[in-house]
């Protein structure tokens, strides 16, 4: 069996939480356990796929579903749904999108690295606004015959255009409204409020809040529009004559189509069963205890902050991480006149390896997120800081 020692890579200890540069988060054995019976047969993807939306679909409270291999992934077929509405020549074109709506409406400020995911499959960014002010009149502007789709991302603050009024604009122009909640579900009940607010398609991330397999997400959506997804996605390597698309709600079109698609643009965003068996295992268990397994985590956190209260010349306090709804800790190094830049390098560096939250290093701190942490990790976290503090404060001594 091929392992990460022989390759030479060494394991990091995760203080950052769900980050896919990280691999992500430790996977439940039950979920484990049911990627590997999903391999013990081969079925239909196709049949599998729309099954599983549909149960994953009445989990969650949302009309219908789709798994993706991620919520980049999800907000890739969404905009290809929306582009296409599953017309096979419309699909066998794209990423050229002559012919098709394909401009993708977004407020300024909800603007993030993952529009590349909305662009990968042919679609334009329009920015509506400026950052931390957009107004209602500035998207409507922006509408016209060759808008596919709005975007919207919650959690952002100012002065702002809020989803229901977003879809009301949509619904009045016929355009759907996307939502990149990745880090927005869980809570499970953010669905169905997005969803009433006019939401046509929302993107979850499997290997965030929900706890699923790395490399898998949901794309949850009234169900022509999840119809229309399969079709980009689908390996379409069929006779023509004896394809027909499986989902309830394929217009009578797609489902005599004499001339299906072929492998569409999502066809490269593979899922396999053990991913649609895994997310599906997930939601369940999410479902049924939502912070269930967010104890040991926490667990680490307060060995951790108890470690790190010893160090004299930092500041630990806890506080909530609101996306992801975990408690969270900020070590505070302004106190030290240690470089935390230099911390972080040898925190990454040295061993065990420590990776530790950056978002508000500018700020003199760094956070540690429960999610990741592995039995141990707390006190491991503390030494190897209290290693590092006393060998910069040596060096200032000895310079
Ligand atoms: C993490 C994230 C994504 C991508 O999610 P994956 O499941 O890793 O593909 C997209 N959008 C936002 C805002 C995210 O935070």
């Amino acid at each position: 069996m091929a392992t990460y020692a022989e390759l030479g890579i060494r394991p990091v200890i995760n203080g950052v939480g769900p980050a896919t540069r990280l691999g992500g988060l430790p996977l439940a054995d039950e979920i484990w356990q049911a990627m590997r019976a999903a391999l013990d047969v081969s079925v239909r993807m196709d049949e599998l796929h729309v099954a599983a939306g549909r149960r994953i679909a009445e989990l969650v409270g949302a009309p219908d579903a789709f798994v993706t291999s991620g919520a980049a992934a999800a907000l890739a077929m969404a905009t290809t749904a929306a582009m296409t509405h599953g017309d096979p020549a419309l699909l066998d074109r794209l990423p050229d999108v002559d012919g098709m709506p394909n401009e993708v409406i977004i407020q300024a400020d909800h603007c993030d690295p993952y529009d590349r995911s909305v662009e990968a499959v042919g679609a334009r960014i329009l920015v509506a606004g400026y950052p931390g002010t957009t107004h209602p009149g500035e998207i409507e502007r922006l509408i016209s015959d060759r808008t596919a789709a709005m975007l919207y991302r919650p959690g952002r603050h100012g002065d702002l255009v809020d989803l229901a009024t977003m879809g009301r604009i949509g619904a009045a122009a016929g355009i759907p409204v996307i939502v990149d909640a990745a880090v927005g579900v869980p809570p499970i009940g953010n669905v169905a409020a997005m969803f009433s607010d006019g939401a046509s398609a929302i993107a979850v991330s499997g290997g965030k809040g929900l706890r699923g397999p790395q490399s898998a997400g949901l794309l949850l959506g009234v169900p022509a529009l999840i119809a229309d997804v399969g079709l980009a996605h689908w390996d379409m390597d069929e006779i023509a004559a004896l394809w027909h698309n499986p989902h309830p709600a394929a217009s009578g079109a797609e489902r005599s189509a004499i001339t299906p698609p072929r492998h569409g643009v999502a066809r490269a965003m593979k899922v396999g069963r053990e991913q649609i068996m895994g997310m599906l295992t997930a939601v369940e268990r999410y479902v049924a205890a939502p912070a269930a397994d967010e104890q040991a985590g926490i667990d680490e956190l307060t060995a951790a902050r108890a470690g790190l209260a010893q160090i004299p010349s930092i500041d630990v306090t806890q506080a909530h991480h609101a996306a992801l709804d975990v408690p969270r800790l900020i070590v505070d190094f302004s106190a030290s006149g240690a470089d935390v830049f230099e911390v972080t390098r040898r925190l990454r560096e040295g061993e065990p390896r420590v990776f530790l939250g950056e978002g508000a290093i500018d700020r003199q701190q760094l956070h540690v997120n429960p999610m990741a942490l592995l039995p141990g990790d707390g006190h491991r976290i503390a030494r190897r800081v209290a290693a590092i503090i006393d060998d910069l404060e040596r060096e200032r001594t000895v310079a």
